[in-house]
């Protein structure tokens, strides 16, 4: 692969990467998934053919890049990373995929942001493993047909909703990544303490769990910011109540809701009188991205049952009034 389309973002927040599961079995939960991809990946193996197309989908953070490096692995494959939105002309995607070999990943993140122009190279690619380039122009263009090395498309979205039909349709084995349970996120806190070397109690892991809004990601990020605290203020140990007194200084509440959740809840609450009310609105008051309203919060605020998805917009129900204990008016 090549490094120079590599998306710079990707270990973000100083994930440090020793914490990324580098194995399916260092990769906790999703038990479902990754016996599918065992088999998935074994009859490949076994014939020895590139791994057919595949479709990560689910909200940021729960682990669609570190599937798609622990698959390539599998494979003994190289990969390259791009991103939807970095992918401007069909000739940025020309480039990529002639540089790939045999049996290569190409990871294209936020895939539902293709634009149509690189959509259109892209299906004869998978499909057909070729590529159509137009030479000259007007009335002597004339169109030849390349080959592309059998590469392996692995597309990472957060909304399906958003991708084309015919771009869907060309996936192989379409995986949806859920939002864990705290069991697992439990048990990634306890290997991650232990990767990085701090003590923690079975109480104290139980709390970085149930308010790491079921994102392995976010279970990192706050066992780094807890482990901080511990050592500072405490023996460095990390129990229940450094947990929990570490969590409150970050903004963290016994949900795992952060600042710009309560914030979504209460604007919808007490300037939109409980909804219905538009997520345009909504993130415009809030002063984010619609999307990543639409992409980080909201699945999360819908999953925990604080807001509902109406035909004409937003709902806070009584569960998102109870926790920010205002009361309820019909
Ligand atoms: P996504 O691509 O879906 O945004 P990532 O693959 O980048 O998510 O995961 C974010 C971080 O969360 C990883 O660096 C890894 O440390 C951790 N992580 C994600 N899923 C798991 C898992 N199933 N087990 C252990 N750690 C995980």
């Amino acid at each position: 692969g090549f490094e120079s389309a590599v998306d710079p973002s990707e270990d973000e927040e100083g994930d440090e990467p020793t914490l990324r599961p580098r194995t399916l079995e260092e990769f906790i939960g999703q038990e479902a998934l990754k016996e599918n991809l065992w088999v998935f990946v074994e009859a490949a193996k076994r014939r020895g053919e590139p791994l057919d197309h595949m479709l990560l989908a689910g909200p940021p953070g729960l682990g669609k890049t570190s599937l798609c490096r622990i698959l390539a692995a599998e494979m003994g494959v190289d990969i390259s990373i791009t991103s939807g939105p970095s992918l401007e002309r069909a000739g940025d995607m020309a480039a990529i995929l002639t540089q790939l070999e045999e049996g290569d990943f190409l990871f294209i993140d936020e895939i539902h942001r293709l634009n149509r122009q690189i959509e259109e190279v892209l299906y004869p690619a998978m499909e057909d493993f070729a590529m159509d380039i137009v030479l000259g122009q007007g009335p002597s263009a004339r169109t030849i047909r390349m080959d592309v090395p059998r590469f392996t498309l692995v597309g990472a979205t957060t909304r399906t909703g958003l991708m084309t039909k015919p771009l869907l349709d060309r996936f192989g084995f379409n995986a949806r990544l859920d939002y864990y349970a705290p069991e697992d996120l439990k048990k990634i806190v306890v290997r991650n303490a232990g990767i990085l070397k701090v003590r923690i109690t079975e109480a104290g892991a139980q709390q970085l769990a149930m308010r790491s809004r079921g994102t392995p990601r976010i279970a990192n990020r706050l066992l780094k910011r807890v482990r901080d605290y511990a050592e500072v203020m405490g023996d460095g140990t990390i129990d229940d109540e450094t947990a929990a007194a570490a969590l409150l200084m970050q903004g963290v509440d016994d949900l795992g809701l952060d600042r710009i959740d309560r914030d979504y809840l209460a604007l919808v609450i007490e300037k939109f009188g409980g909804g219905p009310v538009g997520v345009g609105t909504i993130s415009v008051a809030l002063g984010e991205a619609r999307d990543t309203v639409e992409d980080v919060y909201e699945p999360y605020l819908l999953q925990s049952g604080l807001i509902q998805r109406t035909s004409r917009g937003r709902v806070a129900t009584r569960r998102a009034y109870d926790h920010l204990g205002i009361p309820m008016v019909d």
